[in-house]
């Protein structure tokens, strides 16, 4: 069975790890961009992680047969400087030119701040003028149901935004229906210590169902590991759930989502449809 790890901060992960991912299987990984375990200060700091995260990494994770893609974006956590933000969004679009760039992501709120949501929305509008799939960071556990409802409700009242074209990620069990409900894509993310574990995640696909549903392990500077995705494969299968229906939740949903941008190269191995059982 293939694995695609659709949010992973590999910037922040030795090469053990994509060594580790290609022996479970993992053929594509997905990189949005997002804090570097410090505040940047200056444009060019985010100028040459970008680079990086489109230019170097992708090769790295070539070594061992993985597809390496990215998003791009200024992250939430450093989106209340109104003045750096703008300089940042500038020169966006030379990187949305790039072969490995999905689109604008991870977009979102922190903190839930008036300037972290003028940066969101402007960073929607950035999106929508370049025709870029959208990937969403939802805030930690004590801003997350405020933070998903400002956004679900922004875009939602929108107009001009496709909800099939934006994924919710860090999605837990009371966020998970509202975004779902309002048409756009969830992902859950599993932590190790904190959060999502694999049981919780395989629970919610358990009583929302599998469309509209990415899972992501956890990789970033924190006490996280690529490995849990597989944990959560491992506990779906327990259970009893249907071969196919692993898949879908670990390669074909992915394939779908992504699979909007041209560039994104994997192919689903069932159609929408047939995947989701009708629905
Ligand atoms: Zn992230």
């Amino acid at each position: 069975m293939k694995v695609i790890e659709p949010h992973i901060h590999m910037i922040a992960r030795t090469t053990q790890d994509y060594e580790r991912m290609a022996r479970m299987h993992t053929v594509a990984c997905c990189e949005p961009a997002f804090w570097a375990g410090y505040d940047r200060t200056s444009p060019e700091a985010f100028y040459d992680y970008f680079v990086h995260i489109s230019e170097f990494e992708p090769t790295r994770a070539a070594q061992y047969m993985i597809q390496h893609y990215c998003w791009i974006c200024i992250n939430p956590k450093e989106a209340d400087d109104l003045v750096l933000s703008r300089e940042v969004i500038s020169f966006i679009p030379e990187f949305l030119k790039k072969s490995t760039v999905l689109g604008l992501g991870e977009i979102g709120l922190n903190l839930n701040t008036k300037n972290e949501m003028t940066i969101f929305e402007e960073q929607v509008e950035l999106a929508l003028e370049y025709g870029q799939l959208i990937w969403i960071h939802t805030p930690h556990l004590k801003d997350k149901l405020k933070g998903t409802r400002m956004m679900v409700e922004y875009l939602a009242g929108h107009g001009g935004v496709d909800p099939e074209k934006v994924t919710f990620d860090h999605c837990e069990e009371h966020t998970l229906k509202m975004v779902r409900d309002a048409g756009f894509w969830a992902a859950m993310t599993i932590y190790p210590v904190t959060k999502n574990s694999p049981a919780r995640v395989v629970d919610a696909l358990e009583i929302y169902g599998i469309d509209h549903l990415m899972v992501d392990a956890s990789g970033d500077w924190g006490p996280s590991d690529p490995g849990t995705i597989h944990d959560a494969i491992f506990e779906m299968k327990k259970r009893g759930h249907r071969e196919e229906d692993v898949e879908t939740v670990f390669y074909n949903n992915p394939c779908f989502f992504l699979g909007q941008c041209e560039k994104f190269q994997l192919q689903p191995l069932q159609d929408r449809k047939k995947a989701w059982n009708g629905r």
